[in-house]
C-alpha cells in the first residue's frame, strides 16, 4: 500500500467517525427490533426444522413470515427461498394486485430495468406480460429530485379507481437520481390514501436496515426485497420477501402458489436457519456495507473522482455510485474489487456484452453466494462517464480492503 493511500485511509476514517457512529446506532436499534420479535415468537431449534412435500403447518415458515412483519412494521408478510429474485418477488406482488383495465402507475422514474418486460414496456408481446393481460402503464418522474406530488395528487384524481398500483423505487438503481428516503415516501403514502383506494407498492431492493423504519412503517402497502441484498444478511442462499397489509400480503401470497391455497404450502427444505441467521445479522451487515459505501466515496473523492452520494451524504440504500470519466479507471477499479474479493480473487474481469445491454458491461463479484450484491461487489457500463455501482461488503474490514486494492490498481495506472 503507497503512503497516499494509508494517508487518505486514515483521514477517511477521522472524517467520517460521527457517520460510523450514527451507522451504528441504527444498527443497533434494528437489531433490537430483529431480537424482540425473535424473542416474541419464541425462536427455537425446532423451527429450523425441514418440511417437505406441501409443507403444512411448516412452523418456522410461518414463525419467519411474523417476524419479517413484526421488524417491518407489517400487517403481514411472507418470505420464501423459492422466490429466484427480487424480478421475481416484485412481479409476485405485481401480479398479485393488478387486474384488467387497472393502472399502474410508477412515480419515481421509471422501475428497475429487470421490471420492463414483466410490465411490458419492452419486449414482444404475447409471452404474459401484464400488458398482455391489459394492465395499463403510467409514469410521474421526480422534479429537482423530489417526488412531484402535486402532479401524482393530480393524477390520482384524473384517473379515479383505475390507478390499482402506486409504485415506488426507493434505491436508485441504476438510474441518476436520488435515493428516497423512507420520509419521503410516507409522505407519499398519505397522500395517496387521502386520495385514492391504490395500493402504494415499494420496490425496497438495497434499503432495508439502512433507516430504523421500513416504507410499511409509514404507510405502504407492500414492501418488496431480495434475500441475497440486504434482508438475507449474507447468509440466506437465496429467496425473497413481501411484507404489507393483510390484504395485499393474502393477494400476493395467491400469486406466489395458487388462489385458495397462497400461503398454506410451501416446503422449506432446510432453508430456513440460514434465513434466520441472515435476518439476524441482517442490520449488522448493513452496516458494515454503509460504512464500506461512505468511505469508498471518500477515498475515492480524495483522488479526484465524483462520487454520488457524496461520502457525508446519509443513506437509505447501500449504492454508491463513483464516477471516473475514463473506461481504463473504471476497469482498474473493477480488478482491483475482485482480488480482495475472497472467493475467486485470481480472476480478472473483463468487459463482456452482456444481453440486454447496449454497452460492454463490466463485473467485480468474489461472492459466496452467486451473484449477491449484499457482498461486496461492482459492477458499471463502459460507456461515459465510466461509472462504477458498488455496493456490499459483508465485514467493513473487508470491504475497506477491497476500495484500497482497488485505489491501488488506479494509482497505478
Ligand atoms: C436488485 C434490484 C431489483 C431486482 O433485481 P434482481 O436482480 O432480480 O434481484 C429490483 N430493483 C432494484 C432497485 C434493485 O436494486
Amino acid at each position: 500500500m503507497t503512503e497516499q493511500l494509508l494517508k487518505i485511509a486514515k483521514e477517511a476514517e477521522t472524517a467520517l467517525a460521527d457517520i460510523f457512529a450514527d451507522i451504528d446506532a441504527v444498527s443497533m436499534k434494528n437489531t433490537e427490533k430483529v431480537l424482540d420479535a425473535f424473542r416474541a415468537h419464541r425462536v427455537s431449534e425446532s423451527h429450523f426444522a425441514p418440511s417437505s412435500g406441501y409443507g403444512y403447518d411448516d412452523k418456522g415458515r410461518d414463525t419467519l413470515d411474523r417476524i419479517y412483519a413484526d421488524v417491518f412494521g407489517a400487517e403481514a408478510a411472507f418470505v420464501r427461498h423459492g422466490i429466484a429474485s427480487g424480478t421475481h418477488a416484485l412481479a409476485i406482488g405485481l401480479y398479485g394486485l393488478l387486474r384488467p383495465g387497472d393502472i399502474l402507475y410508477s412515480v419515481a422514474d421509471k422501475p428497475y430495468d429487470t421490471l420492463d418486460e414483466v410490465i411490458g414496456t419492452v419486449g414482444e408481446a404475447g409471452r404474459g406480460s401484464l400488458r398482455d393481460f391489459g394492465v395499463d402503464y403510467m409514469q410521474s418522474d421526480l422534479k429537482d429530485g423530489k417526488l412531484n406530488l402535486p402532479e401524482i395528487k393530480a393524477n390520482l384524481e384524473a384517473c379515479g379507481d383505475r390507478i390499482k398500483v402506486v409504485f415506488v423505487q426507493r434505491s436508485k438503481g441504476y438510474l441518476d437520481r436520488p435515493t428516497l428516503t423512507v420520509a419521503e415516501i410516507g409522505e407519499l403514502c398519505r397522500l395517496v390514501h387521502a386520495v385514492s383506494k391504490a395500493f402504494v407498492v415499494v420496490d425496497n431492493c438495497y434499503g432495508e436496515f439502512t433507516e430504523t423504519l421500513e416504507p410499511t412503517a409509514v404507510g405502504a402497502d407492500m414492501i418488496i426485497g431480495s434475500l441475497i441484498k440486504n434482508p438475507g444478511g449474507g447468509m440466506a442462499e437465496s429467496g425473497g420477501y413481501i411484507a404489507g397489509s393483510a390484504r395485499a400480503v393474502e393477494l400476493a401470497g395467491y400469486r406466489l402458489t395458487a388462489v385458495g391455497v397462497g400461503l398454506e404450502i410451501g416446503a422449506s427444505l432446510g432453508q430456513t436457519k440460514s434465513m434466520y441467521r441472515g435476518f439476524f445479522y441482517a442490520p449488522h451487515t448493513v452496516a458494515q456495507a454503509l460504512k464500506t459505501a461512505h468511505f469508498a466515496a471518500y477515498v475515492f473523492e480524495a483522488l479526484g473522482c465524483e462520487a454520488v452520494p457524496r461520502y457525508s451524504e446519509r443513506r437509505s440504500d447501500i449504492i454508491q455510485t463513483l464516477r471516473f470519466g475514463a473506461p481504463e479507471k473504471l476497469i482498474a477499479f473493477c480488478k482491483g474489487i475482485q482480488s480482495g474479493s475472497p472467493v475467486d480473487s485470481f480472476v480478472t474481469p473483463e468487459p463482456w456484452d452482456m444481453p440486454g445491454y447496449n454497452d460492454p458491461v463490466i463485473m467485480a463479484a468474489g461472492t459466496f453466494v452467486g451473484g449477491s450484491s449484499i457482498e461486496l461487489s461492482a459492477d458499471g457500463p463502459l460507456r461515459p462517464p465510466y461509472t462504477a455501482f458498488l455496493q456490499g461488503g459483508l465485514t467493513y474490514e473487508s470491504g475497506k480492503i477491497g476500495i484500497l486494492r482497488a485505489a491501488e490498481e488506479i494509482l497505478k495506472l
